[in-house]
């Protein structure tokens, strides 16, 4: 979601560069990155560094990858929520980087214990790495000379793409991370016909495209910042209109059929959520806010959905089990995104939430090719707050 500055491309400059991101770093105030999802124009591929929700996981680290992600309720391996790339220039390690977020798929987990049915793992490598060029496309010429590490790509689990390290007993050429996903694999994947036969391409893409039904629907989440994108002249627009008909309590725009509620004193209204709202309907597809506590900043908050239900950071968010920093806020996961992921609303036992809040190292600690696992919280809209429609909008961006 951030980008590394161009000063960082050439070596010589990298010292400068690192003094100039501190002090610009300490007197800027964070920028908060919006994600949208979007169908992707090509096959995302880990080489391209993608930011996705949805499909299988794109191994940063594609030697060491994760053996088993299981839902501690159900104890069945859980879907691949979202990845986002997030370079950072501190520490080198850090250089490249990615946040990996899962959660079980059966809304019956959450209901039960929530904070057993997500992981967050955090991927890095350094710039000089076995697996990826360390030159950008800028400096092309020095390409010539690097070639990628040869080795033993792990077997991925043909459903989730975890590593897999079951193979099917008869053919041995289909691997799983689970009996859960060689079961779903063999019935609804339909492996039990094609078992030991040689597909046709066609054959081929049907098979995936079963496969592909078990996970969440993969999108691209591309970014800009907020604020600053197409919409700014609108969202100007909407600042004045609320700053005349509302003076200055911002919150007050929100609040409908204005008379009914005002006199209701007992109408218990959620001013964060009142927040969230006119902050969100700026940009009503955004799914992903991203706001990383930038070098010797304060720590960014979050947009919060709710005056209820939030994290007490000294229990909630302990400190990174790696290092022992303290963690700091990174990017939150809208309830907008639920409607990319191709599951129902409409069952009783589905997915849902107001936001995910997650929680990093703040340092990036290495991670020497292990996964650190991070921290998230989720916060539900209040069901006493003023029920306003959520943005559930259409699948695609309207001015694509
Ligand atoms: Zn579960
Ligand atoms: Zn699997
Ligand atoms: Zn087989
Ligand atoms: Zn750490």
């Amino acid at each position: 979601m951030s980008r590394h500055s161009d000063v960082d491309d050439t070596a010589s400059d990298s010292d400068v560069s690192e003094l100039n991101n501190h002090d610009i770093g300490a007197s800027s105030i964070a920028v908060t990155q919006l994600g949208f999802a979007e169908d992707p124009e090509e096959p995302l591929t880990a080489e391209a560094f993608p930011s996705k929700s949805g499909g299988l996981p794109l191994w940063l680290n594609p030697e060491h990858i994760l053996q088993e992600v299981i839902c501690q309720v159900c104890e069945k391996p859980m879907n691949h929520l979202i990845q986002l790339y997030t370079p950072e220039d501190h520490p080198a390690e850090a250089y490249h980087r990615t946040v990996y977020v899962f959660c079980c798929k059966d809304g019956a987990c959450h209901k039960k214990n929530w904070k057993k049915c997500f992981k967050v793992f955090r991927s890095q490598l350094p710039r000089q790495n076995p697996y990826y060029s360390p030159s950008s496309e800028s400096d092309s010429e020095d390409d010539d000379s690097w070639e990628p590490k040869q080795f033993d790509a792990p077997r991925l689990c043909s459903i989730c793409g975890v590593q897999g390290t079951k193979t099917c007993g008869k053919c041995h050429n289909e691997y799983y991370c689970s009996r859960e996903h060689q079961l779903a694999d063999w019935t609804f994947g339909g492996h039990k016909q094609t078992c030991c036969q040689t597909l046709s391409e066609t054959q081929h893409k049907d098979i995936t495209a079963k496969r592909r039904q078990l996970v969440f629907a993969e999108k691209e989440i591309v970014s800009e910042p907020e604020g600053r994108g197409e919409d700014g002249e609108e969202e100007d627009a909407q600042q004045e209109f609320s700053k005349e008909h509302n003076g200055a309590t911002e919150s007050r725009a929100l609040v409908p059929a204005g008379d009914e509620i005002y006199e209701n004193t007992e109408v218990d209204v959620d001013q964060a959520f009142l927040k969230f709202q006119l902050r969100v309907q700026l940009y009503p597809e955004q799914v992903i806010r991203y706001t990383r506590t930038e070098y010797g900043q304060e720590d960014a908050e979050p947009l919060w959905v709710s005056d209820k239900g939030k994290p007490d950071p000294k229990v909630d968010v302990p400190a990174c089990a790696a290092c022992g920093a303290e963690r700091t806020f990174e990017f939150q996961i809208l309830s907008t995104l639920l409607n990319y992921l191709g599951v129902s609303h409409v069952a009783t036992d589905s997915l849902d939430w107001g936001s995910l809040y997650v929680y990093t190292c703040k340092d990036n600690c290495p991670t020497q090719s292990n996964y650190i696992e991070e921290v998230l919280w989720k916060q539900d809209f209040s069901e006493e707050g003023v029920q306003l429609p959520t943005a559930r909008p259409d699948a695609v961006r309207a001015n694509e």
